[in-house]
C-alpha cells in the first residue's frame, strides 16, 4: 500500500527511509524515488520499482554539505568552488567514491554521483531521515520523468511505500551531471546549471555537452532510444518558427492519425487534435516538457510534433531530452 502525504507531514516517510523503505519526494528538477543509500536491500527496491537495469547507477542526495566528505574521496579545489556556487541546486557531481558506498548504488563504478537539492521538502525529508538518500527519477524506466503528483501516482502507486505531494517541480528536467573526478571536468548530462555557468567558476571545463546528433548521424534511421518517451510517436521539428509552423500545419491538413503539437513561441496550430504551448523560452519549455508528453498520451494522441529551435543555456538540456524522447526522429526545416 502506497501512502500519499503532504509536504508538511514528513515524519512517517522519514522513518520509512530509516527502515529500508522507498519514498517518492519532490525536488526542484523532477520527483525522485528515494531509499537509504547505504542499505543494499533498500537500493534493490528502487531498481525493482522502476524496472531499471541495475547497471545504471543512482544519484545520492544530501542535505548537509559536510556529508559530501563522508561518501566521497579526493575532492579538488575547483570541484569545491562549483559546490559553493551551485549547491543547493540542480547540479549533480561525480566524485571518487568512499568505501562505505555500496557497489549497488554506483553499479560497480569507483565513482559516485552526489546532489544537494534546493527543494525545501527534499531537504527536510533527508535531514529528518538522517540518511544519505539514493534517488533516480520516480518514473517507470524509459518513461518521461514525473514533474507533478498526478504523473508520479500514475507510475508509482502500488510500487513504493510513500509518495510526498510537493506540487509541480520548478525546473522540470533532471539535474546537470558534471564529472569532477578527473583533471578535466565533463558534462555527462546537460541541465539547468549550464556550461556557461560552470565556465564562470572554473577553467577545468573545455566543452559544452554535445548530442549524438551533433557529433555523428545515428547508425541506422530506425535506431530506438527509449529514454523519456511517451507512448505516442514523437518527431522534433527544428528550425525557424515560420518554417516549423508550415511543416506541421501541412502534416495536420493531411493527417490520418490523431496529431498533437507541442508549440513554441506563440505558433498557432488550428486543426490539430491537441495543442500544448511550451512558452516563449527554453526555461518554460523545460518546465512543461515531460508533463506535456504524458498529457498527449492521456488524450489518445498518436503522433506528437514538437516544435523546437536551437539555443544555448538550458536549451542544450531541452534539446538533449526532446531528441531522446523522439528516438532521434528529427526533422530540420
Ligand atoms: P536518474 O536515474 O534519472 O536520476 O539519472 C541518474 C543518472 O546519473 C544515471 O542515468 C547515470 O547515467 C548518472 N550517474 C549516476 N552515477 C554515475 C557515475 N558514478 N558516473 C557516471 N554517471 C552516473
Ligand atoms: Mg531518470
Amino acid at each position: 500500500m502506497t501512502k500519499i502525504v503532504k509536504s508538511n507531514d514528513l515524519n512517517d516517510a522519514a522513518k520509512c527511509l530509516q527502515n529500508g523503505g522507498t519514498v517518492v519526494f519532490p525536488t526542484e528538477t523532477v520527483y525522485g524515488l528515494g531509499a537509504d543509500a547505504l542499505n543494499e536491500e533498500a537500493i534493490e527496491k528502487i531498481y525493482k520499482a522502476k524496472g531499471r537495469p541495475s547497471d545504471n547507477p543512482l544519484i545520492i542526495h544530501i542535505a548537509d554539505i559536510n556529508d559530501i566528505y563522508k561518501i566521497t574521496k579526493n575532492i579538488s579545489d575547483d570541484a569545491k568552488k562549483i559546490m559553493e556556487k551551485f549547491w543547493p541546486g540542480p547540479i549533480t557531481m561525480i566524485f571518487e567514491k568512499a568505501d562505505i558506498v555500496p557497489n549497488k548504488v554506483t553499479a560497480g563504478l569507483n565513482t559516485v554521483a552526489v546532489r544537494f537539492p534546493s527543494n525545501e521538502t527534499a531537504q527536510k525529508l533527508i535531514k529528518l531521515s538522517t540518511r544519505y538518500v539514493a534517488a533516480p527519477s520516480a518514473n517507470i524506466s524509459g518513461s518521461p520523468s514525473p514533474t507533478s503528483l498526478k504523473y508520479v501516482c500514475d507510475d508509482m502507486v502500488g510500487r513504493v511505500d510513500f509518495i510526498i505531494d510537493g506540487g509541480n517541480c520548478d525546473v522540470g528536467i533532471e539535474s546537470t551531471i558534471l564529472d569532477v573526478s578527473g583533471d578535466e571536468f565533463k558534462i555527462l548530462r546537460p541541465g539547468a546549471v549550464t556550461y556557461e555557468d560552470i565556465l564562470s567558476v572554473t577553467d577545468k571545463i573545455k566543452d559544452d555537452y554535445k548530442d549524438v546528433k551533433d557529433v555523428k548521424t545515428p547508425k541506422c534511421p530506425g535506431m530506438k532510444y527509449t529514454h523519456y518517451s511517451p507512448n505516442a510517436d514523437v518527431f522534433v521539428v527544428m528550425g525557424e518558427k515560420e518554417k516549423c509552423q508550415r511543416f506541421i500545419l501541412d502534416k495536420i491538413s493531411n493527417k490520418t492519425q490523431k496529431i498533437g503539437v507541442l508549440a513554441y513561441k506563440d505558433s498557432k496550430y488550428d486543426g490539430a487534435d491537441y495543442v500544448i504551448y511550451a512558452g516563449c523560452d527554453m526555461k518554460s519549455y523545460a518546465a512543461c516538457l515531460y508533463d506535456s508528453l504524458r498529457e498527449f498520451d492521456d488524450n489518445g494522441i498518436d503522433v506528437i510534433y514538437a516544435q523546437f529551435e536551437n539555443s544555448n543555456g538550458i536549451g542544450v538540456a531541452v534539446k538533449n531530452r526532446i531528441f531522446k524522447s523522439a528516438g532521434y526522429k528529427i526533422i530540420e526545416v
